[in-house]
């Protein structure tokens, strides 16, 4: 158990690495929502999945900080889209286009 907990939190370190390089490489500086809302991107920036954690495990590490995977989301948008499958997957669909993978 343990020596799960110390995989996972390695890994979500990693990510958190990964991301912030992927948004400086990309120039990605702004909450990326296109509908109009009130966006508190300068107070709480948030790195958006396209899917559930449960998604990525078994998948490529990779894949987690994957362009077409991820979105970088004030904390407003990311709570307005996350709970809603149907608003995630227009919203990434829009932003990113199709994902190209099969799953
Ligand atoms: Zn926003």
């Amino acid at each position: 158990m343990l020596n799960k907990i110390g995989k996972i939190g390695k890994l979500n370190k990693k990510e958190g690495r990964e991301l912030a390089k992927l948004w400086i490489e990309k120039d990605i500086r702004w909450c990326e929502f296109d509908e109009p809302h009130s966006c508190n991107f300068g107070i709480f920036p948030e790195n958006a999945h396209r899917h559930k954690k449960k998604w990525y495990r078994g998948k490529p590490d990779e894949l987690r900080w994957s362009i077409k995977q991820v979105a970088r989301l004030c904390n407003n948008s990311h709570n307005f889209i996350e709970f809603d499958a149907k608003k995630t997957a227009e919203f990434f669909e829009r932003l990113r286009g199709s994902e190209e993978i099969s799953s």
